[in-house]
This record gives structure tokens, C-alpha cells and sequence, in this order.
């Protein structure tokens, strides 16, 4: 292999440049980046899951480089408001992990068992976890030098300035840049691409090509005619629509997303701003209403603001690589972003090829097998966001009657971890046996379902045995609080980097 070409140059291109770069650069390979002047990146999708502080310890960039630059924030993890109607239960927060969960992880899963079993204790994750006190007190998830557990964060950031520097990292590997719009695929008679021909009528061969084209997955998709797996019976949101607001004085280190008549909304907290969006069912509401429902909400009605209307294809392609060709980013597939996974997929796409392209000694030895990993990854996070819906008491509109009415696409895996929960199983056991802890561990089904309040409640409770209630929630309680003392306002910690210019 002497050359890559990497087709589109959003978060998904550049992500792959750098990656591939990385790898093979030093050892005489090619890699061009081909961005169409013509067609912008989608320019949304500001939120991420911990594994990008990895993408960026792996390529030895700081935080102190890249998040000022992306005007960037840090995340703890998501709050969810107006999931459930449940008493008690109408908000709830999805935690990120710490290594201080071991002290409190265990009397959380033991109060969740407990909880089933119908006695009265507290369970739901929001007073068990270091990440959700510190985003409730809208603290930097940052542990200091002498605070000995660390706490793992995402991050939120512009998304179109997170591509300008990405290209700029990438540009200073090595990799080249070409702007120019692709018309035309060519491809051998054994169905592999051999170029791709540009507006301007050159002609770019390569030995393997990457699609980061997003939705419209040019190589793919249309040249290759691999098949695309609709999601649609599953997740119902096919449309969004995204506009910013004013951020006031206190940074937030969530994300929220709070649901709405046909869907949810996301509020994304950056340095300079909030970046909104409504992700909805066209099919329930159309996108004047759901401009209004989301400047309503955000008290934006008559407001001068920027907004954007967006279509999403909600699914993934049958093989993400084929021929001589990978797909990465849209181009292979989305998922709604609920648990902001996107960026996630990417990384484990281009991780997981790089692993099997070296292993198979450069050829299309292993491919199969990563298109199973890549398929199965696609599938869990998949089930892990349906499950928000399936877990939903909310039966005010149409939409949320159709979307948790809707049984007959939850996966089988899945029916039987509802089943087990439902009859009070111990349910980490159950996540091990059926292999679903490689895309969402333990700790997230159970907040799931406790933050939902899918547990016996009201008169179906008892008062708990002295065995049931061995944990005082109170001492927890103190125990965080006396934890958060070590952490850093957000804001402050985000202004050192604007103070040191
Ligand atoms: C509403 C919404 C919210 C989202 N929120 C999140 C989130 O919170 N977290 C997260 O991780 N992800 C999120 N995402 C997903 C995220 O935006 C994308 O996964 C990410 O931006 C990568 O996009 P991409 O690079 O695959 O595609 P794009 O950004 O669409 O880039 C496509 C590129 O291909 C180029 N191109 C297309 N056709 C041609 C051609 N013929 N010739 C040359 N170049 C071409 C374009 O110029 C462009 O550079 C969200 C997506 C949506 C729709």
C-alpha cells in the first residue's frame, strides 16, 4: 500500500487522516485528504463520550492547544429532564465514570437490586456518583494533582472549528490537502476503486480509499452499492434543528437533554455560547413546529438567531469496508445523538481498521471480521438509545405513545435484559452473559433504568430490612461533598487557557 485517499474533509476526514497518519506515514505512505469546496460539513455534533481525550492523548495534543482553539468545554455526562412521568422521577443523570466509583458504585447496584425487590431505599444514580455532583455544581471534572482517583470526561466543542484544527494537526503530519469536488468514481474490473475523477478533470488513483462523503456516501454507498441498514423502525427522529443562545456566567459541564412533544432537545454547553437542537419525527411534527417548540423552550421566540434544519439518516451500511474502500462518519452510518456517540463510532472505526488492515498484512484477509466488530458496535449503542424510549412512561403525544408502544423492532438481546430487570435478576450478571457491557457497561443500564424509575414505587414499596438499607445515602452524601471540594469551577478552569493567551 502506497497511497490513501480520503474523501470529504469533516470531523470524520480529518479524524481518519490523522489516524492513518499516525500509523503509516513514517512508513513511506501517501494520504490525501479530497474536500469538496462545493458541499460544507454537516456542522453539528458539539458532544462526545470519553474516548476522545484518548484520540487526543494519542496524538499528544493538549487540552491547553485544542480546546481553546474549539472553544471547548468539558462534560461530566447527560442529564436527562421530562424522560419519565414517574413522581421523583422526572430527571435523571448519566454519569461518566471515575475511578472513585469504586467506593460508591457497589452500594448503587446493591440499592438498585434492592429497590426491585420493592424495598424502600434510594437508587437512582444522581447522589452516587462524583460526576453527576460535580456536574450539578457546574465544577471542571479535572482531578487535581493530589486528589489520587481520576474522573473520566468528555468534552463538548464547536464542531466546525474542531475540524479546522484537526486539518491544520493533520496538515502538519504530513498529510495533503486537496480542495476540489469529486464527480466521478472509477473502478477496476474487480469491482475495487481505482480513482476518483475531480471537477477540474484530474484523476486521483490510490490503493485504498476512504468515504468520509457523510450522508451521501459517494464510494460506498453509491459506487459500490453496498446496502444501508435503516434504523427507522427502531429510532424514530429522521430531522433536527439547531440554533445557539446566550451562555451566562456559569458554565454548565453537561450536557442536557430534556424531552419534547415529538422528541428531545439538546442543550451543549461551549465557552462563547450554547449550542440547541431539536432532534424530532417528521413524521410527527414538520419543522415550522418544531422551530417554534424549541425557540419556545428556549425563550427564543422572536429572537434574530441563526438556525439550521437538518435531515438524518438514521441507520448503518451492511459492510463498512468493501473492496478497497472503507466508510467512516456518516458515510457508514448514524445513530441518532442522544448519547453523543458519533465521534465515538469514528474512532473505533478507524482503531479497529487500522488493527485489522496491519494484522491481515494489508489485505482484505480480516475483513469480514471487522465488519461483524464493526456491525455489533453499531448494533449495541444502537439498542442502548432505544432503550431510552422503550424506558419512557411519556404518553402526552402521538410521537412518545408510537415510539414506546413500538415493541416489535427491540432487538432480542434486548427483550430478554428488560425481562430480567423486570423480574429482578441481578442484572450486571445478566449484562455479562449476554455481551453487552463491550458497548454500554453495567453502571449505564442500571442508571437507565433507576433514573427512569422502571423500579416498584409508591404503595408497591415496603419499609427495607436493615440488610437492604446497609448503606446510609446520607454518608454518600457527604462523602461526594467533601470529594467536590478538590475540583475547579468550570468556568475558571476553562479562563487559565484565555488568561495565559
Ligand atoms: C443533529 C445532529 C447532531 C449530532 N450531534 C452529535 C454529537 O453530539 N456528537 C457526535 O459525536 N456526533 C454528533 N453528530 C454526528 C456528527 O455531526 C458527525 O458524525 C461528524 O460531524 C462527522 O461528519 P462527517 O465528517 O461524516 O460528515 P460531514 O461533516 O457531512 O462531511 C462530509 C464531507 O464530505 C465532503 N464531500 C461530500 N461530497 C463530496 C464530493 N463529491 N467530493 C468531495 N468531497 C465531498 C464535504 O465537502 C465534507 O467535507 C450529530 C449529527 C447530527 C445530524
Amino acid at each position: 500500500m502506497k497511497n490513501i485517499v480520503i474523501v470529504g474533509g469533516g470531523t470524520a476526514g480529518w479524524m481518519s487522516a490523522l489516524v492513518m497518519a499516525r500509523e503509516w506515514i513514517q512508513q513511506g505512505v501517501s494520504i490525501r485528504v479530497i474536500e469538496s469546496p462545493d458541499i460544507g460539513i454537516i456542522g453539528v455534533g458539539e458532544g462526545s463520550t470519553p474516548a476522545l481525550k484518548l484520540f487526543f492523548d494519542r496524538l499528544n495534543i493538549a487540552e491547553s492547544e485544542w480546546m481553546p482553539a474549539c472553544n471547548a468545554t468539558y462534560k461530566c455526562g447527560i442529564r436527562f429532564d421530562g424522560w419519565s412521568t414517574h413522581a421523583g422521577f422526572e430527571s435523571y443523570f448519566h454519569p461518566f465514570s471515575a475511578a472513585l466509583d469504586r467506593q460508591t458504585l457497589p452500594m448503587f447496584m446493591h440499592n438498585a437490586q434492592m429497590r426491585l425487590r420493592g424495598a424502600d431505599v434510594y437508587a437512582q444514580p444522581d447522589r452516587f456518583f462524583i460526576a453527576a455532583r460535580l456536574a450539578q455544581q457546574c465544577l471542571a471534572p479535572v482531578a487535581p494533582e493530589h486528589f489520587p482517583f481520576d474522573v473520566h470526561y468528555g468534552y463538548h466543542f464547536d464542531s466546525t472549528l474542531l475540524g479546522q484544527f484537526l486539518r491544520k494537526k493533520a496538515l502538519a503530519l504530513g498529510v495533503i490537502h486537496e480542495s476540489a469536488h469529486v464527480v466521478a468514481v472509477q473502478q477496476r474490473e474487480n469491482g475495487d476503486i481505482a480513482s476518483v475523477q475531480l471537477a477540474d478533470e484530474r484523476i486521483i488513483a490510490a490503493d485504498f480509499f476512504v468515504d468520509c462523503t457523510g450522508f451521501s456516501s459517494l464510494l460506498l454507498q453509491q459506487t459500490l452499492q453496498v446496502p444501508f441498514i435503516s434504523y427507522a423502525n427502531n429510532l424514530l427522529n429522521n430531522a433536527a434543528v439547531a440554533m445557539p443562545s446566550v451562555i451566562g456566567e456559569k458554565i454548565p459541564s453537561q450536557t442536557l437533554a430534556t424531552a419534547m412533544s415529538c422528541g428531545w432537545a439538546w442543550q451543549i454547553p461551549l465557552t462563547n455560547r450554547y449550542g440547541n437542537g431539536y432532534v424530532y419525527s417528521a413524521d410527527f411534527c414538520s419543522a415550522d413546529q418544531a422551530e417554534t417548540e424549541l425557540r419556545a423552550h428556549l425563550g427564543l421566540l422572536d429572537a434574530d438567531v441563526p438556525v439550521r434544519h437538518l435531515k438524518m439518516k438514521v441507520g448503518r451500511v451492511k459492510q463498512h469496508w468493501a473492496h478497497n474502500c472503507l466508510a467512516v462518519g456518516l458515510a457508514q452510518g448514524f445513530i441518532e445523538p442522544l448519547e453523543a456517540t458519533a465521534l465515538f463510532l469514528v474512532q473505533q472505526t478507524v482503531a479497529i481498521f487500522a488493527e485489522c488492515f496491519a494484522r491481515g498484512e494489508f489485505t482484505n484477509r480480516l475483513q469480514a471480521e471487522f465488519n461483524q466488530r464493526m456491525n455489533n458496535h453499531f448494533d449495541g449503542v444502537r439498542d442502548y438509545i432505544v432503550t431510552h424510549y422503550k424506558t419512557s412512561s411519556r404518553r402526552d403525544t402521538d410521537y412518545w405513545c408510537a415510539n414506546t408502544a413500538n415493541q416489535q423492532d427491540v432487538s432480542p438481546v434486548m427483550l430478554e435484559l428488560y425481562r430480567s430487570w423486570y423480574a429482578g435478576k441481578d442484572l450486571a450478571a445478566e449484562i455479562n452473559r449476554l455481551q453487552l457491557g463491550n458497548y454500554y457497561p453495567a453502571p449505564s443500564w442500571y442508571s437507565i433504568f433507576t433514573g427512569m424509575g422502571i423500579v416498584p414505587k409508591g404503595e408497591q414499596l415496603r419499609r427495607a430490612t436493615a440488610e437492604e438499607a446497609c448503606f446510609d445515602i446520607a454518608a454518600v452524601d457527604e462523602f461526594l461533598r467533601r470529594c467536590s471540594l478538590n475540583f475547579n469551577d468550570h468556568r475558571a478552569l476553562l479562563m487559565r487557557w484565555q488568561l495565559s493567551g
